[in-house]
């Protein structure tokens, strides 16, 4: 089985939507490899969306990222990484097809609710910055 990380990001956990969404992920035959309820620091926001710091957005997203708990989840299912970035949907909730947990929950194209890693090496290197294997069944 393939893993992938996904973030439950502030904006949902402030909405209490993190609950459904969990369910919705089980329901779609994901299983939770690890998860944890975490605030995270100005410095791991950053680190985590480094690829972006050249972005318009990149402040703003640090900002938002850091301004509530998020609930990291370290997911598992064959082809984890394709299917999760298909259950969650486009970034912007108002192009993801209906269903997905973006077009759901999201408020908008920065406040998206979820994270999903966009490729298998990337899946193991950010369950990495949240997860030590040790930690994960
Ligand atoms: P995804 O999360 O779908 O992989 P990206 O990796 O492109 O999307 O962007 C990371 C995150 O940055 C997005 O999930 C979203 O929260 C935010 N973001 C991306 N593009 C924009 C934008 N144009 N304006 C505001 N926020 C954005
Ligand atoms: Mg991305």
């Amino acid at each position: 089985m393939e893993r992938t990380l996904c973030i439950i990001k502030p904006d949902a956990v402030k909405k209490n939507v993190h609950g459904s969404i969990i369910q919705k992920t089980l329901d779609a035959g994901f299983h939770i490899a690890g998860l944890r309820l975490i605030q995270l620091s100005e410095s791991q926001a950053k680190k985590f969306y480094e690829v972006h710091k050249e972005r318009p957005f990149y402040n703003d997203l640090v900002s938002f990222m850091i301004s509530g708990p998020v609930v990291v989840i370290a997911l598992m299912k064959e082809n984890a990484v394709a299917g999760w970035r298909k259950l969650i949907g486009a970034t912007d909730p108002a192009e993801a097809e209906e269903g997905t947990i973006r077009k759901l929950f999201a408020n908008s194209k920065q406040e998206n609710a979820v994270h999903g890693s966009d490729s298998v090496e990337n899946g193991k290197i950010e369950i990495g910055f949240f997860f030590t294997e040790s930690e994960l069944v």
